[in-house]
């Protein structure tokens, strides 16, 4: 059987960063590989925190390319497959082409954990990989499950055995609580949510001994696991803990997290880019092309030109239309509405106003 093999993307983005330099610090016993999925079109600061990050961890950062024999860069390779048709958040070909497929080949059919920066202040899952040999992992939440392997535990019919698994493992005073919750089955009223909601509220540690146990009689990867520190930890991370390992471990946060000064009929407001990923990428928000226009004119100008034949970048708009000076200007007052309305003066970052838009996209690009 091979070795179960650990694994962590590194989309450019400040989650799976910081949650590179937090294993290696908290879990220095796992043997990570790194990897990174090139598209060629990533901002220089995504590329300069790769760096920053490989000097940190003392590893190489493995670069996957999908079209690894093409002399065009990954994404132009696409798009020319593609029939020019650009992508879109419901035609997202790009991040299955440059990002899962070549994660999953990558892995191929290794028994595999890989570790998915998703924080703790944050309700989703992000577009993973759902191979069965690819199994995933949050630490930065409190629960370090996906939502597939909760389904399975807290089925109905596994109760029993649950409870057995308690009984033997745990022998703490909260033994009698757990095994309280786990003897109540799932109904309407009493749902999958509220029942892990509550295990985990009990102890997070017990919840996940019993869950690692439970996966021994399952062909998940961590099944071929001997032990898993990660059942131990009880940290749950947020945004602001994400800025702080970056800074303080001198990994630092990329440059385009940071707000910008820009002024609009007098009044002084900001803007910057929320997340890592291609700079054209269409899930960005109108402030942040404009932002791209005005601090990166050469990208904005190259995003520009692939928009031809009746193809764009956002479903409503031209990017030769958004620039146009009162379309600059209706923009930047609309962001500064937002702001008043969503402030934190003291976060040098914009991200707590433009943070509607953190949660689309996926673990591949953003995280
Ligand atoms: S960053 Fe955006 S454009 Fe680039 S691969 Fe990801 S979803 Fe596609």
């Amino acid at each position: 059987m091979n070795k179960v093999r650990h694994v962590l993307g590194i989309s450019g983005g400040k989650d799976s960063a910081a949650l590179a330099v937090y294993l290696h610090d908290k879990y220095p016993q796992l043997e990570i590989e790194y990897y990174f999925c090139e598209t060629d079109k990533e901002l220089d600061e995504t590329y300069k925190l790769i760096d920053n990050l490989e000097s940190y961890l003392g590893k190489k950062i493995k670069r996957l390319k999908a079209a690894e024999n093409s002399p065009e860069a990954q994404f132009d390779h696409f798009l020319k497959l593609y029939g020019g048709f650009l992508p879109s958040p419901n035609a997202r070909w790009c991040t299955r082409a440059m990002k899962l497929e070549p994660f999953e080949n990558y892995v191929g059919s290794d028994p595999t954990i890989s570790y998915v920066g998703i924080r703790g202040d944050e309700d989703r899952e992000g577009y993973i990989s759902h191979k069965e040999n690819i199994q995933s992992i949050f630490p930065f939440r409190k629960n370090i499950w996906s939502e597939e392997i909760i389904a399975t535990v807290l089925d109905n019919k596994n109760q029993e055995l649950l409870m057995d698994i308690c009984n033997e493992l745990i022998n703490s005073d909260k033994k009698d609580t757990i095994i309280n919750v786990l003897d109540t089955p799932l109904s309407l009223q009493y749902n999958k949510n509220r029942k892990l909601n509550d295990l985990l509220t009990v102890s997070i540690s017990g919840f996940n001994k019993i869950v690692f146990e439970f996966l021994k009689t399952t062909n998940y990867p961590i099944s071929q696991l001997d032990d898993f520190p990660l059942i131990e930890n009880e940290d749950i991370l947020v945004r602001d803990d994400i800025f702080k390992i970056l800074e303080d471990s001198g990994v630092g946060v990329p440059e385009y997290y940071k707000k910008v000064e820009f002024e609009v009929d007098g009044k002084k407001g900001f803007y910057s880019r929320s997340r890592s990923g291609c700079y054209f990428c269409f899930f960005q928000q109108k402030i942040e092309w404009i932002w791209l226009y005005e601090n990166h004119r050469e990208l904005f100008e190259k995003a520009m030109s692939y928009e031809k034949d009746g193809y764009t970048w956002m479903q409503d708009e031209r990017l030769e239309d958004i620039i146009k000076p009162e379309r600059i200007k209706q923009i930047k007052l609309e962001q500064l509405k937002r702001a008043e309305r969503n402030s934190n003066p003291k976060s040098p970052f914009l991200i707590d106003i433009l943070e509607e838009a953190e949660g689309e996209g996926c673990a591949a690009c953003f995280i």
